[in-house]
């Protein structure tokens, strides 16, 4: 009953599966989340402007979260172009000037939460705008069931 080499034939099919993920992975994990501390960051009426320095050619590159990302992503929803790594949300972005994507920052939604508090105190968010993009992004958790 039980002579038939079935198993062989999985086991091929699923060396096969493990080895295309794990080719993926590499190929993501190839530009290392190196903490940068050459990032900084400031307020700016359009969003919150992080300057990052390409890992490849160490161009500067200003790189703006626009404010209604920023709300989204101090309540918990991750805006598009954005992935979940160790509890922090990270865009991966190409360099203006070499166009490798070396730029790889990262924010938590703690971090994004004081960012939009520091800039309603500075006065370059307004507070209403800000708290419709949070409706927003709770209505949004709600429907996903979060
Ligand atoms: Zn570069």
């Amino acid at each position: 009953m039980s002579s038939k080499p079935e198993g062989y034939r999985t086991h091929g099919v699923h060396f096969q599966d493990v080895e295309g993920e794990l080719n993926g992975l590499g190929m993501f994990e190839g530009g290392a989340l190196a903490q940068h501390s050459s990032v900084r960051a400031k307020p700016d009426k359009d969003g919150y402007v992080l300057t990052e320095y390409c890992d490849s050619c160490g161009t500067q590159n200003n790189i703006t979260i626009p404010w209604s990302e920023v709300m989204f992503l101090a309540n918990g929803v991750t805006p598009q172009g954005f992935r979940y790594d160790m509890g922090r949300l990270v865009i991966d972005l190409p360099c203006k000037q070499c166009a490798k994507y070396e730029l790889h920052s990262a924010v938590t939604p703690d971090e994004a939460a004081r960012w939009a508090k520091a800039a309603i105190a500075a006065g370059v968010l307004n507070i209403g705008q800000a708290q419709a993009w949070e409706a927003q992004a709770k209505s949004i958790r709600a429907r996903m069931g979060g």
